[in-house]
């Protein structure tokens, strides 16, 4: 036997696992018995005293790293240390953590596993320009779906347009005073944001800004205009699969709100509802009371509304529909931004992400997006000037008690499986007397200012999330890597009011309770993949007249009635329009363009389809044509349509068809469709000259 002296101070070395049976020769003698209880103690001793230490972190320990969390890490420090996992407020050596929560957006951070909270281009989708693209887009194909985005134009691409447009509806209605609202590309806090009622007021400088309709007729409740933040958890991009918070919050204005008119058009505290604006105005009210003050919780409005006789459940469906639509519509070039950033082959972290969302209520209680926030504000204080020039940070029970829940159940969806087990296990067997101790976490210390704590927020502090798994596994956890729909959590169905402490905030909208009901609205998330396919180089996510011609090529495009010359004019014509419109004048087509291209060709293939089935149909045959078909992936063609594809299958006496037969026959289905269309045209015709 070798000494054990040299491998004495080894820490992780494993201890040899004794064996049941042993021949006479391999009988240790008590000298060498001894000497491996020795060696054995000594290994137990030093690795008690490395995670004494803090020198090596236990396996089972979940670990997130809030190096980069900025203002948002004392209540991610505090959701860590309520959970009993560990916090790497520095990074950690070896750069491996489970949960990375960064405030930069994910180009800036190194990270290459675990899961990080930042999807790569979302910071970009959500500022206003690219935002407004993503849903015109969508309002093309679903018009009657997205009606809950208010006509926006870009500015100063679209000025001649917008002129035009409120020249048109002037001529119209001679009488009505429309307003609108400018506001500055990848602005925030209400900056640089103000009313027009004339494209001639619109100040042209060197910034892009979106005009956009003013929406006049707010609900208001107390006479102030509010405006509702809501939480919206993107956990996952393939499958999506997508949570919304229950509890959010609402924002009032400081002073009365009065229809617009030109003197008031100035007055930003009854006109914007931006709590950083607000917070300065005299009439502004801090309270720790969710019911009143300018800052109050979702439930606390929906109280509101349910006593004077409005129906909440009814209001939070629609609002449901706005969140999920919105995150249909920003998916198709996530997918293109994260498949470029981590392509399959390549290994690289999960992704998830907290947004969000700034709905208005109009007076008829219609919610109407005014914007997508990639990064929304998680603090739970707020600055207060106790003296001239003296500024201390006082803490808010009404935020904390709607932000953290958020955050600590967000953390527990994307903690790993595994890990979350293995110290369900342990807390198992801990004594009954622990697990009563740990009841009431000490959480007070973890907050670096120490906020004197309401009853309101004790709630939190003393719910032992540590335990959380213990409750209800199947319930509470989702494998964040595998997402299938039976990891996932139960949806829960119970609507807003006000909910219980121990009820969960977050729960999931997508599969869930919308699974399959919307998915027509997912078709454009296909043409990610053609796309990247098709790009050619990758690095700029900007498609070159090559890349263009290859798309057309390998798609089959160029047969009947599409030549080559009519596809290089194309790829020119909107080249220019979209170089136009793009303020950063990058070379080559970008995605949006992309698409208007796909809308263009499907309109001159598909002559007797519809807008949606013709793209539908494209999708498909493109898919046909490069090979995608074998993917084992939904098909998101109308259902129409593949009702009658299945029925013409059946009539060529064609075995059921499979996903696959599908696809290589849609050129078969459009022409079955178009024949029945024209035959159904042909028969109204009859009856009509019968008739
Ligand atoms: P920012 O990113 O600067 O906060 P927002 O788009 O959120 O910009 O607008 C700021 C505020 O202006 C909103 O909170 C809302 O009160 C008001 N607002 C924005 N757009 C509209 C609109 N179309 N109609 C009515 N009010 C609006």
């Amino acid at each position: 036997m070798s000494s054990p002296i040299s491998k004495r101070l080894d820490p992780l070395e494993e201890v040899p696992k004794k064996t049941k049976k042993k021949d006479a020769s391999q009988k240790e003698s008590k000298e060498q018995r001894q000497l491996r209880h020795r060696k054995e103690n000594m290994q137990r001793y030093t690795r008690k005293a490395a995670v004494k230490k803090k020198v090596f972190t236990p396996k089972h320990v979940i670990t997130v790293d809030t190096s980069k969390a900025k203002y948002n890490q004392d209540i991610v420090r505090l959701c860590v240390k309520e959970l009993g996992w560990k916090e790497y407020p520095y990074g950690k050596k070896d750069g491996s953590c489970d949960i990375y929560w960064h405030c930069n957006g994910f180009n800036d951070t190194d990270v290459i596993s675990g899961r990080v909270n930042k999807f790569p281009g979302m910071d970009e989708l959500s500022k206003k320009i690219e935002l407004t693209r993503a849903m015109e887009t969508m309002q093309f194909l679903f018009p009657d779906d997205y009606t809950f985005y208010p006509r926006t134009w870009l500015l100063p691409q679209q000025l001649t347009e917008f002129a035009a447009e409120v020249n048109l509806k002037r001529r119209r209605h001679p009488k009505l005073k429309t307003t609108y609202i400018v506001k500055p590309d990848g602005g925030s806090q209400g900056d640089g944001i103000y009313l027009i009622r004339d494209p001639n007021d619109y100040m042209l400088t060197h910034k892009s800004h979106v005009v956009q309709e003013y929406i006049d007729r707010p609900f208001l409740l107390e006479k102030y205009k509010f405006d509702l933040r809501i939480y919206v958890m993107l956990l996952s991009l393939e499958p999506l699969e997508i949570y919304i918070s229950k509890e959010g919050m609402a924002r009032f204005c400081t002073v009365p709100y009065e229809a617009p008119k030109v003197k008031n058009l100035h007055e930003a505290y009854m006109h914007l509802t931006n709590y950083s604006l607000n917070k300065h105005s005299t009439t502004y009210v801090h309270t720790e009371n969710q019911h009143d003050g300018s800052k109050r919780t979702l439930s606390s409005v929906w109280s509101k509304l349910d006593s004077m006789g409005h129906d909440s459940d009814q209001i939070w469906k629609e609002i449901e529909l706005v969140a999920l639509k919105t995150v249909f519509a920003l998916a198709p070039e996530l997918r293109v931004e994260y498949k470029a950033e981590i392509p399959e082959e390549k290994s690289g972290p999960g992704c998830f992400q907290i947004l969000g969302l700034d709905i208005l209520l109009t007076e008829d209680l219609q919610p109407i997006l005014l914007e997508v926030n990639s990064s929304p504000s998680l603090r739970t204080d707020y600055e207060k000037e106790v003296a001239p020039g003296v500024v201390e940070y006082i803490h808010s029970p009404v935020d904390l008690d709607i932000k953290k829940p958020v955050i600590m159940e967000t953390l527990l969806l994307v903690a790993p499986k595994k890990k979350l087990q293995m110290k369900q296990r342990r807390s198992n067997r801990s004594s009954k007397k622990k697990q009563v101790d740990s009841l009431c976490v000490p959480v007070q210390d973890s907050i670096s200012q120490s906020p004197p704590v309401t009853p309101l927020s004790c709630r939190y502090l003393q719910r032992d999330y540590t335990g959380y798994e213990e409750e209800d596994e199947e319930d509470h956890h989702s494998d964040p890597s595998s997402g299938t729909e039976s990891d996932s959590p139960t949806p829960s169905h119970s609507y807003p009011g006000v909910h219980s402490p121990d009820e969960k905030v977050l729960y999931q909208l997508y599969p869930g309770r919308y699974s399959g009901v919307y998915d027509d609205l997912r078709v454009l998330e296909r043409t990610a993949d053609i796309f990247l396919k098709c790009l050619g180089v990758r690095s700029s996510l900007r498609m070159g007249p090559t890349g263009f011609r290859m798309f057309t090529r390998k798609c089959r495009l160029t047969t009947n009635g599409l030549s080559n010359a009519a596809v290089d004019i194309m790829f020119i014509e909107l080249h220019r329009k979209w170089e136009f419109l793009n303020p950063d004048r990058t070379t080559g087509l970008c995605f949006q363009g992309f698409l208007e291209a796909v809308f263009t060709i499907a309109k001159r293939k598909f002559r007797g389809l519809s807008r949606l089935d013709g793209v539908a149909a494209l999708i498909d045959y493109c898919e046909a044509n490069l090979n995608f078909g074998r993917h084992a992936r939904p098909t998101y063609l109308p259902k129409v349509m593949m009702a009658e594809a299945e029925d013409r299958l059946q009539q060529m006496s064609i075995s059921k068809p499979s996903k696959y037969t599908r696809l290589t026959q849609s050129d078969h289905f459009i022409e079955f469709i178009r024949q029945r269309n024209k035959k159904k045209a042909e028969q109204e015709d009859n009856l009509k000259s019968d008739g």
